[in-house]
């Protein structure tokens, strides 16, 4: 029997979820293409853990904000292993804590060029690539949204939680332009999980402050939210489109 080669591209994949998303990929046969931006010391030690278990994996840097960058980035995975035939568009990125009567428009744009255009441009030089395959109902994307989404962020970042609604409609829109080829396009919505992105909205003890008051009365890990990745990303996922997860200890 011939195994088909699976190759998946996870931006933002150095750190945090995407990286516990990279781990379980490359665990089930995955060839793994590792997106970051600037902690190559990060990615580099992440491709040395799973080629040391027996996994594949290559860190590629790239600005996913910049659409040159995304181009040349899809181009130099498929010089290394051929065209992708999946997709985790994961990066997301924070501002400080600010109410909406502050925001600049500056703020604003910086939110929406790094949450919203990547997840287009991407989706689409993915497209380019799944149309190589022989069968393209074998090839899905998953967009990581947030449940802020849902909830609003209100005196926090309302700014990001807006542009993950973008990525929930997103979602919604390109499932069904994409169905005609039996390509699956589904979303997880993480809620409080523990990693560096909080620092990087100003609070770093953000998940611990909030934990208290989930239904499950705690935060959530990295690998919580990449095992429903996965599993979207799976054949074992393959009636599910359109679709949403929750990971957010009930809220
Ligand atoms: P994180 O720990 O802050 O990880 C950030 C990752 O993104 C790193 O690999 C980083 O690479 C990369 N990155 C940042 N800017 C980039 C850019 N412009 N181009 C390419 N790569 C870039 O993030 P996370 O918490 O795992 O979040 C992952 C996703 O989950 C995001 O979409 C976030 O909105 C969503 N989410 C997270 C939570 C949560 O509580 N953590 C909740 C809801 C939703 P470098 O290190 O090289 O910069």
């Amino acid at each position: 029997m011939v195994t088909r080669k699976k190759v998946v591209l996870i931006t933002g994949g150095s750190r945090g979820i995407g990286a516990a998303a990279v781990t379980l990929l490359a665990e089930r046969d995955y060839v793994v293409a590792i997106n970051y931006k600037e902690n190559h010391s990060a990615a580099k030690e992440l491709v040395r853990s799973i080629n040391a278990a027996g996994g594949q994996a290559t860190e590629f840097q790239a600005d996913i904000s910049d659409e040159n960058q995304v181009e040349a980035l899809f181009s130099s995975v498929a010089l290394r292993y051929g065209p992708i035939t999946h997709l985790v568009n994961n990066v997301g990125v924070l501002a400080h804590q600010q109410r909406v009567e502050s925001m600049t428009a500056e703020r604003i744009n910086y939110i929406l060029q790094h949450n919203v255009t990547p997840y287009f441009i991407c989706a689409r030089e993915a497209v380019k690539h799944f149309k190589k395959q022989d069968d393209m109902s074998k090839c899905a994307i998953v967009n990581v949204s947030s449940a802020a989404s849902r909830l609003g962020g209100a005196n926090e970042y309302v700014d990001y939680a807006a542009s993950k609604g973008a990525i929930d409609t997103f979602t919604i829109g390109l499932s069904l332009e994409l169905a005609e080829y039996g390509v699956r396009v589904n979303c997880v919505r993480p809620g409080c999980i523990y990693t560096d992105i909080h620092r990087d909205g100003g609070e770093a003890e953000r998940v611990s402050r909030l934990a208290p008051q989930l239904p499950l009365r705690r935060g959530g890990t990295a690998s919580e939210v990449a095992n429903a990745i996965v599993w979207l990303l799976s054949d074992e996922a393959s009636f599910v489109t359109g679709s949403f997860i929750d990971l957010a200890g009930g809220k």
